[in-house]
């Protein structure tokens, strides 16, 4: 049930980066134009012709790195054919990073997520997730290591034809670039500002907020509630390590963050207890936001510290994530030409709607 006013509408500023803020509109007219029809994702379980398919090895460059083993791969990682600017990547806003990370070096790995063709994340059993996610810790470690030049290594993933994703067979990207890209960067920064002002980190604040925050909004005339927001209005799922909250000022209606409950820069430092952990609440994410939005295509973005000398001082500042964005509709006029996003459903009302799933 929704404790919203019809109508809703106000600009809420990204805490983090502000010069990314969010028009949340329920108003009929400020409705953006669904993505009509988006084409369906592929859910076929082999596909003969894929080259990410199992069998077809021999299409695909060698394999990086593979488990549990290259023979009886589930998940197996190879260098990209088309690197940076082809295929897949040049639909997301990943591409003004990526546009500077193509001057010469830095790496461009596929990662195929699972040897099932159409499987998504939410089917995957929390053991292979938990893999998946131990593969992404390997890899950036590995791509780190092998050339002192790199600045960044971003895993991402495109999931579904909506998502620009060109190859349909489960995938994620891992791309090490000569330059931070500048979302990163930016998140980086800002809460290394608010650190020094306020002396804690700006993502445990907003962790501790959607766990405890409790208002009462009141009429300024009447003086009659018009709105109670209840404990951990933001919070769409929770473990022992990790929680999965609505942002308060998100630019996809659907967007879903997930990070760690206690204070952690750097991805990489996950212990095996945590990633277990991770693995769980990103199933349980993913399947309550394919329940409600129906079959979700989406990017997802993994911000962790990045390893270079510039940042060196931000472990108490930073705090890594993953950034789940599902493309549920166009950008309207008025979004690009604003730089504005329009929610048309309030984060809360989201939340609990992504919450009130039954699994
Ligand atoms: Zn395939
Ligand atoms: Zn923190
Ligand atoms: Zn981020």
């Amino acid at each position: 049930m929704s404790d919203q006013p019809d109508g809703v509408r106000e600009i809420r500023i990204n805490p983090i980066v502000p010069s990314e803020s969010v028009l949340v509109s329920t108003a009929r007219g400020m409705r953006p134009r669904k993505a009509e029809d988006p084409a369906p994702r592929d859910t076929r379980k082999h596909v003969e012709k894929c080259p990410f398919c199992t069998g077809n090895e021999a299409m695909t460059p060698p394999t990086i790195a593979a488990w549990p083993d290259e023979r009886d791969w589930e998940i197996r990682v190879v260098e990209n054919l088309y690197p940076v600017l082809g295929d897949d990547s040049t639909s997301t806003n990943l591409v003004f990073g990526l546009q500077q990370a193509i001057d010469g070096y830095g790496r461009h790995e596929v990662m195929i997520d699972h040897a099932e063709h159409g499987i998504a994340l939410h089917e995957m059993s929390e053991a292979h997730l938990t893999a998946l996610l131990g593969m992404y810790r390997d890899r950036i470690e590995s791509l780190y290591a092998a050339d002192p030049r790199i600045q960044y290594v971003l895993v991402f993933k495109n999931f579904g034809p909506a998502a620009g994703a060109s190859i349909p067979h489960t995938h994620s990207q891992v791309i090490a670039m000569p330059v931070v890209p500048e979302n990163v960067y930016n998140e980086v920064v800002n809460s290394r500002r608010y650190f020094e002002k306020n002396r804690q980190c700006i993502f445990c604040s907003l962790v501790d907020e959607a766990l405890t925050f409790e208002a009462t909004i009141y009429d300024r005339d009447s003086g009659a509630v018009r709105r109670q927001i209840s404990v951990g209005q933001y919070v769409i799922e929770r473990g022992r390590h990790f929680v999965a909250i609505k942002p308060f000022a998100s630019r996809y209606e659907w967007e879903i963050h997930i990070l760690p409950l206690t204070h952690a820069s750097d991805f990489t430092a996950i212990s095996d207890a945590e990633r277990e952990d991770l693995a769980c609440v990103l199933r349980r994410a993913m399947a309550r936001l394919d329940a409600v939005i129906g079959g979700a295509q989406y990017n997802f973005f993994l911000h962790s510290l990045p390893h270079n000398n510039e940042f060196e001082d931000c472990h108490d500042s930073y705090h890594w994530h993953l950034e789940i964005c599902p493309r549920t509709s166009i950008p309207t006029g008025f979004e690009l030409g604003s730089g504005l996003f329009v929610s048309t459903i309030s984060p809360e009302e989201a939340a609990a709607q992504l919450r009130a799933v039954e699994l």
